[in-house]
Parts: C-alpha cells; sequence; structure tokens
C-alpha cells in the first residue's frame, strides 16, 4: 500500500447513493421512489430495448472494439467523422480519457465550484492539480475560469449544463471563451444533458468542433436515452485528439448490448422527445411546489432541481428516506444546505412534493 501514488492516496473518493434494497433494508420500508440520479423516468424506448435483448442473446463472443457501427451513428448524428468519435463506458469513462492523455504531473486542470464531481476526481487520478474558480450564481464564471488559465493548463472543464446546479451557459460568452483559450489547453464541454435544454441561446457545441481543434464534447446515453444502466457515452473531438484518446480507451470498454441499444436509442427520436416533454412539464410543476413551500430552487435547465431548504440537510434528508423518498443532498459540491431532485413521474413528484411538506413541518 505504501506504494500508491500520492494523488490517489490524497483523493477523495465520489460517494455513490446506497442501493435502494440497502436502504430499505435498513430503515424497514418498501416502496420507495428514486430521485437522486438524474435518470429518465420514463427509461428506455422500445426499440433500444429490443435492440438491447437482441444482441444479449449472444453473449459468448466479445463486442466489436472499436465501436464500428456506433461510431458511425454517433458521427453521422452529429454530421462529423467517426474518426472523431470516442466512444466511453458512459461519459464518465471519456473524460477520465481526457484526463489521462491531457493531464499530468506538473499540469494543472481548471474548472468551476459546485462543477460535477468527476472533474477533481479524473485530474487528481491524473496527478494533476485541480484549480478551481469561483462560481457566480451558481454557475459558471468564466472570467474567474480564464483567469486561472495559465501555460501549465492541460484541461478545462465545463458542463453546460452544470450538474449539481442546472445551470447554463449562452452560445455568445462560451465562444469568446474558447476563443480567448490558449491552443494548448483542451477544453471540455459536457453535454450530459443538452436534450432536455430548452432555451434559444443555448449552443450544441458539436458544431464548432471545425472552429476549435482544442474542443471535446461529451454526451450520455444515460439521462435522456434512459441507458443509464448500460454506461455509454461518448466525446467528439478533432480526430487528432480522439486518435490519442483511442490509444488508451480499454479496447471493449462498451460491451455489445449497450452498443446494440444505443444506436437504437440515437435513431428513436420519438422517446427523446416525449422524454424531453416529459421533464419539462414536471420540472415546471416540481419547481412551482418548492417555490409552494417557501423554498429557493436554483432556476434549472436540467432533469433535475436543486434546492436550498436553508439548514443543514442531513437531517432533512434522513426524514425524507424513512418517508420512502431518495433524493441527493450535494454537500460534497460546496453546498450544504441544498437538495438535488431529480425529476421523476407524476407521482413520484407528488409523492417527494408531499414528503417534503410533512418533514419540514408544513402540511400538504
Ligand atoms: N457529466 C455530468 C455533468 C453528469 O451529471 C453525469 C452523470 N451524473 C455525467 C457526466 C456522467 O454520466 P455517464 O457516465 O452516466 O454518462
Amino acid at each position: 500500500l505504501s506504494k500508491a501514488a500520492p494523488q490517489i492516496a490524497g483523493l477523495t473518493p465520489y460517494v455513490p447513493g446506497k442501493p435502494i434494497t440497502e436502504l430499505e433494508r435498513e430503515l424497514g420500508i418498501t416502496g420507495s421512489v428514486k430521485l437522486a440520479s438524474n435518470e429518465n423516468p420514463l427509461g428506455c424506448g422500445e426499440a433500444a430495448r429490443a435492440a438491447y435483448a437482441a444482441a444479449a442473446a449472444e453473449l459468448g463472443r466479445y463486442p466489436d472494439g472499436g465501436g464500428f457501427a456506433l461510431r458511425r451513428a454517433i458521427a453521422a448524428h452529429h454530421g462529423v467523422e467517426p474518426e472523431q468519435v470516442t466512444i466511453g463506458n458512459g461519459s464518465n469513462d471519456v473524460l477520465d480519457l481526457v484526463a489521462r492523455v491531457f493531464l499530468h504531473p506538473g499540469l494543472e486542470s481548471v474548472f468551476s465550484e459546485h462543477a460535477f464531481a468527476v472533474y477533481p476526481i479524473a485530474t487528481m487520478a491524473a496527478g494533476a492539480l485541480a484549480r478551481v474558480a469561483p462560481a457566480r450564481d451558481f454557475g459558471h464564471d468564466l472570467e474567474a475560469m480564464a483567469a486561472l488559465v495559465n501555460e501549465r493548463t492541460g484541461v478545462v472543464w465545463i458542463a453546460n449544463p452544470n450538474n449539481p446546479t442546472g445551470t447554463w451557459i449562452a452560445a455568445e460568452p462560451l465562444r469568446a471563451f474558447l476563443s480567448a483559450l490558449p491552443e494548448h489547453c483542451m477544453v471540455v464541454v459536457d453535454e450530459a444533458y443538452f436534450e432536455y435544454v430548452d432555451e434559444a441561446d443555448y449552443p450544441d457545441t458539436t458544431g464548432w468542433l471545425d472552429d476549435f481543434p482544442n474542443l471535446i464534447v461529451t454526451r450520455t446515453f444515460a439521462k435522456i436515452h434512459g441507458l443509464a444502466s448500460l454506461r455509454v457515452g461518448y466525446g467528439l473531438s478533432h480526430a487528432h485528439a480522439a486518435e490519442l484518446m483511442n490509444r488508451v480507451r480499454h479496447p471493449f470498454n462498451v460491451n455489445a448490448p449497450a452498443q446494440a441499444a444505443a444506436v437504437a436509442a440515437l435513431g428513436d427520436r420519438e422517446h427523446v422527445e416525449r422524454s424531453v416533454a416529459h421533464n419539462q412539464q414536471e420540472r415546471a410543476r416540481v419547481m412551482a411546489g418548492l417555490d409552494a413551500l417557501g423554498l429557493d430552487s436554483i432556476p434549472s435547465v436540467g432533469n433535475f432541481v436543486t434546492v436550498d431548504l436553508g439548514q443543514p440537510v442531513g437531517p432533512i434528508d434522513q426524514a425524507l428516506l424513512r418517508e420512502g423518498v431518495i433524493c441527493r443532498p450535494v454537500a460534497n459540491y460546496g453546498l450544504p444546505t441544498h437538495l438535488r431532485i431529480s425529476i421523476g413521474l407524476a407521482e413520484e413528484n407528488d409523492r417527494m412534493l408531499a414528503a417534503l411538506a410533512r418533514v419540514l413541518g408544513q402540511t400538504s
């Protein structure tokens, strides 16, 4: 153990939520609703399910290590070349590949306060230094981030929208930020929640790849496509950056049923539209419900809302768990009085709002 890499020994681990079965066993309850991981409450579409089942009939063969069909489908979807695509075991895997290729001891990465938890982990695991810019209105302050960029900066991480705050960055400031960055510095625009955003000025940065050779855009099948359990995500970049990342990518990092389901999901626009419509309707209702409880939530464009309970979240979270409602405290993101609540089915959201009202001592 004494030979463990020092950057790993000093790392604070990402703590995943407890499995529902374990939680319920501890609390002696059943029938909980889980609004803790920003999943699609509608699950995946029928096409993805059928493709998964067909591929799962043949488990004895290795998957296509190059992800040929999946990369081709992703490239066609975005109007880029397959050589620009890096597939990952979830987009987290792609974030890790970015860090392994573009960060090492002596280099730094820059990200925002309250930004996604994997950026510091991937940075530190690569032996690089994390430089954290203060947030503005809970979102990214691009000026503060730019001020931290120097000749040692290997990667800048930007989540658009951000998890856990649900904040977003408009096209113009983001483009100006990218234009001002030195070319030696890679910039990841993490668009895990891309499809949920319905704002006129919100950019699809996959259309900017020709302009910025240092840009890497990441997307996932875990959110809008409802395939979180299968772990598929991807990065789009200049072919040279993709080629570097594919050098260190484990050749079978995305399994065969997952590749098949992802190809089918990409072609199922109806499921995407249905999921977006559900989220818009329910997010508005959840935000109004939280407002009616007198709580401030951070305006969110994602499939979750992060609400300020005005007091340490631990006891409220515990009480909610006993009520059978599982949400996500975000103290580890520097937000000790906030709770992140994923948008669920209508009846799940109703249960959450009623439980929160009871727990906060108000009648529902
Ligand atoms: N980026 C952001 C901003 C996220 O919130 C998440 C999921 N929590 C991910 C990336 C990773 O998603 P996955 O690995 O499931 O694709």
